[in-house]
This record gives C-alpha cells, sequence and structure tokens, in this order.
C-alpha cells in the first residue's frame, strides 16, 4: 500500500514482502535519522487508520514501532495511565519482559493484511521495557487494547504476523485471503528502503 505526502512516498508492506519475516535489528542510536522514520511512521499510521506501525512494516528492518491506542478504552493499567495521555508514541528497542493473565481472545487485524480480522489469544496483560523517543526508558505493565497492540506490533519485530497466531479454524477461514493477498505481496516489485 502506498501514499504519497508532501512529495514523500510511503509505503506499508503487505504479507508476502520478505522485510515482514525477518528478525529486526536492535536500533544502535535514537538519533535523527530515527526520529525522522518515526515521524515518517506517525505518518504512514494516521494515514492508514492504524493503531501500531512495526518498522519492518514500513520496509525498516529495525527494533521500532510506533502506536496510537485511543484513551477511551484504557482498563486503567499502569502502562495505560502513563502512555495513552502521550500517545503517539515510539517504543525503541521494546521488549516484553513478563507477561501474566488469563489468555484472552480479541479480534485483530494488521495494515499488512488488509481486510482480515481474526480472532487471537494473548496474554492479558504484559510488561513492556521500551526507550520512548526523548531518551526516556520506562519499563512499565501495560492492559487491555494497549497490552495487545504492544504484543501484536513486538511480533512484527520477530518477523510474526497475528495471522500465524490463529486457531487451525479460522485460519482455515481465512487461508483463502491470505493466498491472495501473499500472491500480490510477493509480486508487487516494491523498492526496499534503505
Ligand atoms: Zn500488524
Amino acid at each position: 500500500m502506498i501514499f504519497k505526502k508532501n512529495g514523500k512516498s510511503h509505503i506499508v508492506y503487505t504479507i508476502g514482502a520478505p522485510v515482514l519475516r525477518e528478525n529486526a535489528a536492535p536500533v544502535a542510536v535514537v538519533d535523527d535519522n530515527i526520529r525522522q522514520l518515526a515521524f515518517d511512521m506517525f505518518e504512514a499510521m494516521r494515514f492508514f487508520n492504524g493503531i501500531g506501525l512495526a518498522a519492518p512494516q514500513y520496509g525498516h528492518s529495525l527494533r521500532l514501532v510506533v502506536i496510537d491506542v485511543p484513551q477511551e478504552d484504557s482498563t486503567g493499567s499502569a502502562g495505560e495511565a502513563l502512555l495513552l495521555p502521550r500517545m503517539p508514541l515510539a517504543l525503541v528497542n521494546p521488549e516484553i519482559i513478563m507477561s501474566s493473565g488469563e489468555n484472552v481472545s480479541r479480534d485483530e487485524g494488521c495494515l499488512s493484511v488488509p481486510g482480515v480480522y481474526a480472532p487471537v489469544a494473548r496474554p492479558e496483560r504484559v510488561v513492556l521495557r521500551a526507550q520512548i523517543l526523548d531518551g526516556e526508558f520506562i519499563e512499565i505493565e501495560c492492559g487491555g487494547l494497549l497490552g495487545r497492540c504492544i504484543q501484536h506490533e513486538l511480533d512484527h519485530l520477530d518477523g510474526k504476523l497475528f495471522t500465524d497466531r490463529l486457531t487451525s479454524g479460522d485460519a482455515r477461514k481465512v487461508r483463502g485471503d491470505l493466498d491472495r493477498l501473499t500472491r500480490i505481496g510477493q509480486t508487487k516489485n516494491f523498492r526496499r528502503n534503505k
């Protein structure tokens, strides 16, 4: 998927593109290049009405994600209280250091798998450790939609898509769509960002 703004082309890679299956490299230092990349990713996320976007989806195999989770959804976890008022937010080298609570199933979608929605079971809460763009380090428990969004985006950094986590029944239901999207994603001769 591609859009142009202020003379700049933004590409969000879709399933079938090899960059989505790579293990992304850590960000060595938060410099102007990383800040610019994060701002470009904010633009792309906003344009496509996403609540999260990981750098590999934007063609960069780096451990950087941007999130924009709406406040209304808060379940009151410490992470939601701290982070939701600060959206949109870029997370540098984010890690999940602990997960807790029951596995909860909820529909997910992904800008890299356009038009496909299916339930994914994930732990209710995770402890996120990350650096944010101004250099501050955070380590905080996140629940609700924020916790889910973080888990979904961090999967992208390990080359994983939400469709890898479906039950076999749900996977069967979306297989036709995934095959079709994958063919498109493989054959589109997108220029890979450096
Ligand atoms: Zn995604």
